[in-house]
């Protein structure tokens, strides 16, 4: 049986990894928007593993015998400057959603909640991904600078052949 303040801070985190879907597929928008589909594509992936993180959760509490309540997605930003304005948007957004995922351990830590440590292990490696995706992103286009025409162009080539593969966690279930 989950405890209720592990079980309180889980459907928190149901509701920041639906932000989160929300928060990438109007990111996704405004790349196709801005004329760069492989980025849009890359930004859809996203949406789709952050449903999936959400997924997770959802199930786990359901397993432990707690009750997922979901709670209204807030609404995410709509405009960004720059294809470097929407990466370092991402990066600085991961960084948030790694500093929740160490609060939800420091929490199942203080409450003896072995379960959902080992549960949150594959979220705090994922996180690690995340940020390592978004910087290499990031510098990939500092490195264009501005006015690369050819270079981003390039770069949005190799983003539209990113591809949505299941969490590991939900093709084990
Ligand atoms: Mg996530």
């Amino acid at each position: 049986m989950l405890n209720k303040k592990v079980e309180e801070a889980l459907n928190a985190q149901i509701n920041a990894e639906m932000w989160s879907a929300y928060l990438y597929l109007s990111m996704s928008a405004w790349c196709a928007a801005d004329g760069k589909p492989g980025m849009a594509n890359w930004f859809e992936v996203q949406f789709q593993e952050e449903q999936d993180h959400a997924r997770i959760l959802f199930n786990y509490v359901i397993q432990r015998g707690g009750r997922v309540t979901l709670r209204p997605i807030e609404a995410v930003p709509t405009e960004w400057k720059s294809a470097l304005d929407v990466m370092e948007s991402t990066l600085a957004h991961e960084q948030k959603v790694t500093a929740l995922i160490n609060d939800l351990f420091a929490l199942s830590t203080a409450e003896n909640d072995y379960a959902t440590q080992s549960m949150l292990k594959w979220f705090i490696d994922e996180q690690v991904e995340e940020e390592e995706n978004a910087q290499n992103l990031i510098d990939s286009l500092r490195m264009l600078g501005d006015g690369s025409g050819y270079g981003l162009y390039m770069l949005d080539k190799e983003l539209a052949a990113r591809s949505y593969t299941q969490a590991s966690p939900l093709a084990k279930a």
